[in-house]
């Protein structure tokens, strides 16, 4: 898929303010730091569409952003930050299962797993709830530049494992890197087959 436009459309804090259309949308998550917004930034191929990790006060904000004209890129807050309170945890929590669970035009989630470590509690379980929910997903590993190529295929290998403990059919996954652009592709070429069927 070409990039014709990408544009910034709102912020918010709450789902049921996101904006009104008929259009897909395709939402990104991850831990904080695992790489969402280089990531985003790479696929769009923009420099600072989305803004990359400790912008103070984007944390909790559901961003918006249309994409050539006919699909919605959505950037979700990071989960999983240590240092957030408690209660910002429990707020973050409910915005996200908020937007996961009520959201109609939400078409695929993407979940963003670090590809450098081997699999994460918190990953695991988020993504038990998603099979619980029903939420249709797809999973993007990211950074994958930053280790060899061995240790990658043995970290995607022990995450896809696990997931086959619970999942009679793996979800779609990608192997990426921000830094080289590997996966973009793929990625886009993923949501573009959805948006033509
Ligand atoms: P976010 O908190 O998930 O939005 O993460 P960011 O996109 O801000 O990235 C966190 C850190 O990881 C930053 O220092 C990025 O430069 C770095 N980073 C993100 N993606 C990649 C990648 O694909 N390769 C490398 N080498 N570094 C990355």
């Amino acid at each position: 898929m070409k990039i014709k436009s990408a544009e910034f459309v709102i912020s918010n804090s709450r789902a049921d303010l996101c904006p009104i259309h008929d259009m897909p949308e395709y939402a990104f998550i991850g831990r904080s730091n695992v790489g969402k917004s280089s990531l985003i930034n790479c696929l769009v191929e923009r420099k600072a569409l989305a803004m990359t990790s400790s912008t103070p006060g984007k944390t909790l904000l559901i961003n918006h952003f249309l994409i050539n004209g006919d699909w919605y890129l959505v950037d979700l807050p990071g989960y999983g930050y240590a240092k957030r309170s408690k209660k910002e945890q429990e707020k973050l929590s409910k915005i996200i299962s908020y937007y996961i669970s009520q959201r109609e035009q939400l078409t695929s989630l993407f979940v963003l797993i670090d590809s450098r470590l081997e699999p994460q509690r918190i990953d695991l379980e988020f993504i038990a709830n998603l099979g619980e929910m029903g939420v249709p997903f797809g999973i993007i590993f990211t950074k994958a530049d930053k280790v060899k190529r061995a240790q990658i295929k043995g970290n995607v290998e022990r995450f896809l494992n696990r997931l086959r403990e619970d999942w009679e059919e793996l979800p779609p996954y990608f192997v990426t890197s921000s830094e080289t652009g590997m996966g973009r592709e793929d990625v886009l070429n993923y949501i573009e087959k959805i948006n033509e069927s």
